[in-house]
């Protein structure tokens, strides 16, 4: 069960079907006995014995349930867990069906526009300002023009003004100084510091093509306003797609020489600021220069492709020349306008990546975060399944791939597309089917965490009308341990530990409040116009909303000491059968000194010279454990001074045991499995074993009400920045 969202109330014992249905929520921890005498017959020793400890339900506070039923004096009731003075009461029970109707997204109150824009300074601003007043004022005929605009919200919510200031410090002095007063001519434009190849500034950008010609006589000059996070390279894709598009824009373009194709940044930003301002600041930018494309007659007729695109520029237009009647804006330039989106209403914002919270019931059980998204694999004939989930940070773009071998496509019939699922721990523990497994012990703090991950895919197969799913793993991940040692760095297992990382920060919105550059971190990732939607219950009024997944701060990665390390090592590990040694010692001849059994019997030096780490990374190829003779601390091999922890030594028998020995195993030499299982899997990076194919319920969310539209929705490989 993933929430409590049913379409019906859920089954109770016979003969209570007329009573009550109320949504409760239980207000303290609360351990529960159903076997006690108090206990109606009809529904004693009904709990299963998983979920029990020491027989009897602990639940925890904040337990959502539903009563159906009060004995007569009212002092009791029997929930679908608990009693009745332990709960918060709410409404009665809604079916889905009701919920749906009444959890329609995000206000859209009118406001009026103010009156006074002269307040302002100057005409630019004033202008801005009355722009996104108004158009707050006509949000409803936002939502009319684009079926299903939810973004309300982020453009127009709490931090509405704070937008609008952040826009307006974006514009760059010259153009700011051309703007400013409101009627400015094309070379006044044309003045404005253009991209060079001396000068290319970074940062997000709002810039204008400009395609103009000194002798104007032959060709009107053209305009197009975009938005990109890299100047440089966006300038080059719109020359290379200057020669091969057939796009209006590229046809008009091509009629203008390199040296005549002009790309002038209006805005800049050095900081990382949301993507939804630089948004409106792109749609500020198309309406302050109007840059909008003009359509021929036959658009205006709704059965044209095009006419979605004409309603929204109309409006616009309209929008503009009304305010310009009432505001000193004039500028004194007919340019050929080649902007068709509107970008604050493209249906390009409607990406999104679903997150549903998982429940806690019991409080033993481990829950999740469920985040998914439609997304198509790229795939040449037969190989592997591979898609590259691309992610931003304001400047860059980190890209991931996620992949699944060509056996198990092929095995598995895995189709290109479908639905992409991660799963993170709430807990931050290791998810029971990782995309990567990752050693307890690391680098940095809390190493762990990398292993929350869990992904999946999931399919709809049409024969058999079901959903299928399959676990995904990143491969590789023993072997990189091999390339550190010959490399002497660990550039490459941290680079798949940080991919893991990546992901859960950019699904998660974490941002670090205390961040320092260049130890490989980014303060805050997002998917670019992609947006994460987080489902929001409200189980007391029996409502739900998918509401924009909120950021949240963390503190940013510690680097682990070595005294961190080997406390945990030691936390962790640490028994009868594995030694880890604290101090300085004599490589061979200490550790075989060390006999916890006490026999007085010596350990086998041959398998004993090696640490574990070691020994569980030897997968293709034997590894050496050499002493590293440099490390302060005392006896540690390279590879674990490499990681900055100390070594272990398990005793061999022992070592099978808490590893694992199922086959394959990681060498044909070594019968310790690749697919470990047991507790001192934790020991190092290894790998997961496919899950196979099975069979699971229709997602959740197509019954909430997104993802109806799969083809609308898919994720792009890599998001377009234009
Ligand atoms: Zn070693
Ligand atoms: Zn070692």
């Amino acid at each position: 069960m993933e929430d409590l969202l049913f379409e019906q109330f859920p089954p109770t014992p016979p003969g209570t079907e007329d009573q009550l249905k109320k949504a409760v929520i239980l207000q303290h921890n609360w351990a529960y006995d159903d076997s006690a005498d108090y206990v109606p017959s009809s529904i004693r020793n009904r709990i299963p014995h998983h979920l029990k400890t020491d027989g009897k339900l602990y639940l925890r506070r904040g337990t959502e349930g539903f009563m159906y039923r009060t004995s007569l004096n009212h002092k009791w009731g029997v929930v679908i867990f608990i009693i009745k003075s332990m709960v918060i009461h709410g409404v009665d029970f809604l079916p889905l069906s009701q919920k749906i109707a009444t959890s329609q997204p995000l206000q859209s109150t009118a406001f009026p526009p103010p009156i006074n824009y002269a307040n302002h300074g100057n005409s630019m601003d004033a202008f801005i300002h009355a722009i996104w007043f108004t158009l707050r004022s006509r949000i409803p005929d936002l939502q009319a023009l684009t079926p299903g605009f939810d973004f309300v919200g982020l453009f127009f919510g709490p931090d509405f003004l704070h937008n609008i200031q952040t826009i307006l410090r974006g514009f760059v002095p010259d153009a700011r100084r051309v703007f400013k007063d409101g009627n400015f001519s094309l070379d006044d434009i044309l003045n404005i510091p253009k991209l060079t190849s001396t000068w290319a500034p970074t940062g997000s950008i709002i810039y204008i093509r400009l395609y103009h010609k000194e002798d104007r006589a032959s060709y009107g000059s053209a305009i197009y306003v975009g938005q990109t996070i890299q100047l440089q390279k966006r300038h080059s894709q719109h020359n290379t797609e200057t020669l091969t598009s057939r796009a209006r824009h590229y046809q008009i373009a091509r009629q203008f020489t390199l040296e005549e194709r002009h790309m002038i940044p209006i805005c800049i930003w050095e900081d990382d600021i949301p993507f939804h301002v630089l948004t409106m600041a792109e749609q500020t930018v198309v309406l302050l220069l109007n840059s909008y494309m003009t359509f021929t007659n036959d658009t205006l007729s709704p059965t044209n492709s095009f006419y979605p695109f004409f309603q929204r520029i109309q409006f616009m237009r309209r929008l503009v020349q009304d305010l310009q009647q009432r505001l000193p804006w004039a500028p004194n330039i007919t340019l050929t306008g080649l902007n068709v989106e509107t970008p604050l209403i493209s249906t390009r914002t409607f990406r999104y990546i679903s997150a549903i919270p998982g429940l806690q019931f019991v409080e033993s059980a481990q829950t999740f975060t469920r985040y998914r998204t439609p997304i198509a694999f790229s795939r040449k004939d037969n190989c592997a399944c591979v898609y590259r989930l691309s992610m931003r940070d304001g400047v860059n773009k980190i890209r991931v791939s996620i992949s699944i071998p060509e056996a198990d496509v092929n095995s598995m019939q895995i189709p290109n597309n479908g639905f992409l699922i991660f799963e993170i721990m709430d807990n931050g523990q290791p998810h029971p089917n990782p995309w990567i497994r990752c050693p307890a012990v690391g680098p940095f703090e809390d190493f762990i965490q990398a292993s929350a991950l869990g992904i999946r895919f999931e399919w709809y197969n049409e024969n058999q009308n079901t959903w299928l799913s399959t676990t995904v793993h990143k491969f590789g991940s023993p072997g990189m341990v091999q390339i550190a040692a010959k490399e002497n760095n660990i550039r490459l297992p941290m680079s798949i530990w940080l991919s893991a990382i990546y992901i859960i920060q950019a699904l998660e919105g974490i941002v670090y409040s205390d961040y320092q550059p260049n130890q490989g971190f980014y303060k805050r990732l997002t998917f670019g116009s992609v947006h994460v939607k987080q489902l929001q219950t409200d189980h007391l009024k029996q409502t739900y909303q998918w509401i924009h997944r909120p950021e949240i701060l963390r503190p940013f990665p510690k680097i682990a000491t070595w005294q961190y390390n080997f406390s945990l090592m030691v936390k962790r590990f640490s028994s009868l059968s594995t030694f880890i040694p604290h101090e300085p010692v004599n490589h061979l001849a200490d550790i075989n000194r060390y006999n916890p059994a006490g026999d007085n019997k010596p350990l086998r030096v041959q398998f004993r010279t090696k640490c574990d780490f070691c020994i569980l990374s030897s997968t293709p190829h034997h590894l050496p454990c050499i002493p590293d003779n440099s490390s302060p601390y005392g006896q540690v091999c390279m590879i674990c001074s490499l990681f900055n922890r100390p070594c272990s030594f398990t005793r061999p028998a022992e070592l099978i045991e808490l590893w694992g020995q199922e086959t394959p195993t990681l060498h044909p030499k070594t019968p310790l499995s690749l697919y470990p299982t047991g507790p001192h899997r934790f020991l190092a990076f290894y790998l997961v074993r496919s899950q196979g194919v099975r069979e699971v319920q229709e997602p959740r969310e197509k019954a909430l009400g997104l993802f109806q539209d799969q083809q609308m929705a898919i994720l792009d490989e890599d998001t377009d920045d234009d």
